[in-house]
């Protein structure tokens, strides 16, 4: 069965993806199962996504009641789940606005838009730049593919916005060195991900930060992957003390459904866009606003950041005992449920042969198997996925 759907999926799929040869027909907590039973135990979440778990009663309790009051109205009216919604995440995050938005990409793409027309009510020009960062990863959409600092995903897609630098992660002097009086933003992600999981610096976010504020230039701290509880704080920039001027997030915000959002301070909301400056159909309707309020409530009420902090620790260290006994490994970087081991050789081998034992990973790059599972995740189900991880190391 699963080999006629992959050869079926091959005809009709536009080919992006080098695809994983399994088909996931459903999940509960930890676990995937494939088509024909198999269980594997999951340390993506979908990519950072499931935060959740799988199939959690009360998450899919609030999609089903709201899949039959309203799914979808337009932006041009107020629904209640949006708000409470938006009630929620401006708490926790202590920014004042919210847009939501379908995806990561399309919180990038509104926060480059809020970024560049707060500088041009500013001096009324448009020659505005933004410094990013080499080897971040902002998205697919050609506002975030042009801040994306990786040039193999750029290249064939040129000219991208224009007026894009990039400095180095964690390099304050390369930030400094390419500020000019054009600059009105600069983005990080604040645990970069797929560039292959690198925490910004104590000293790198203050530093921006203290750059920022003396020149009135905004950060944004791009929080699609690291956010949500990931890094055993609700958004990763909060473990600094330093605060966004704009911020994204996506991924496990609906822990599923497809919802992300940028966020804004008072002073950006406030000299920024305004009516007719911005727009989606989709973004923020009942259904996947509803998924987000459960998944907030869920946050607020049970204990996850908590546990992310206790596991994560557990995982830091057991993946430190793992480096030290395996010669290949050459670096482990991360914090809470975003960690990373960087070998000196392509990891995909090892990847294919712990989907073969029932244990889903993924990579960052060529040579880096990242670790981003739900959040929910045990001890016990960290030793499961060592074990099968050395035996994976062992035999490639
Ligand atoms: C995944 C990701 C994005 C893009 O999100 P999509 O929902 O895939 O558009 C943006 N930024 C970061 C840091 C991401 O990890």
């Amino acid at each position: 069965m699963m080999k006629e759907h992959i050869e079926e999926a091959e005809k009709v799929l536009l080919h992006t993806y080098n695809r994983y040869p399994v088909v996931f027909d459903h999940g509960d907590g930890v676990y995937l199962y494939d088509e024909e039973g198999k269980a594997y135990l999951d340390f993506v979440a979908g990519i950072s996504v499931f935060a959740l778990g799988y199939n959690n009663k009360e998450y899919n309790d609030a999609l089903k009641a709201q899949v039959d009051k309203i799914i979808h109205t337009s932006n041009y009216y107020y629904n209640v789940p949006a708000i409470e919604a938006a009630q929620k995440l401006t708490k926790a995050s202590q920014m004042d606005r919210v847009f939501f938005t379908n995806s990561g990409a399309e919180a990038i793409e509104g926060a480059i838009k809020a970024a560049r027309k707060y500088a041009y009510l500013k001096d009324g020009c448009t020659d505005h730049e933004i410094i990013a960062m080499e080897h971040s990863f902002h998205g697919r959409t050609m506002g975030a593919l042009s801040i994306t600092g990786n040039p193999k995903y750029r290249e064939a897609f040129e000219p991208g916005i224009g007026h894009i630098k990039f400095a180095k992660m964690n390099d304050l002097e390369s930030v400094k060195a390419l500020v000019t009086d054009k600059t009105c933003a600069i983005i990080f992600e604040t645990v970069q991900g797929e560039g292959g999981i690198y925490p910004a610096t104590d000293e790198f976010i203050k530093g921006v930060r203290a750059l920022c504020d003396e020149k009135d230039i905004l950060l944004i701290l791009d929080e699609v992957q690291c956010g949500m509880g990931r890094t055993g704080y609700m958004f990763a920039w909060q473990k600094y003390g330093v605060k966004p001027d704009i911020m994204t997030v996506a991924k496990a915000l609906g822990c599923g459904v497809p919802i992300g959002a940028f966020l804004l301070t008072e002073k950006v909301a406030s000299n920024s866009l305004v009516a007719g400056d911005h727009g989606t159909t989709y973004g923020g309707n009942p259904l996947v606003t509803a998924a987000a309020n459960k998944v907030l409530e869920i946050f607020e009420e049970s204990h996850i950041i908590s546990n992310v902090r206790e596991v994560g620790s557990y995982l830091y260290d057991e993946l430190e005992k793992i480096m030290s006994s395996c010669p290949s490994i050459k670096a482990h970087r991360g914090v809470g449920l975003i960690q990373g081991l960087e070998f000196d050789k392509p990891v995909a081998p090892i990847i294919n042969k712990a989907l073969e034992k029932g244990l889903v990973l993924i990579n960052a790059g060529t040579n880096i198997i990242r670790f981003v599972p739900p959040l929910i995740i045990s001890k016990a189900d960290i030793d499961k996925m060592t074990v099968i991880l050395k035996e994976c190391i062992g035999g490639v």
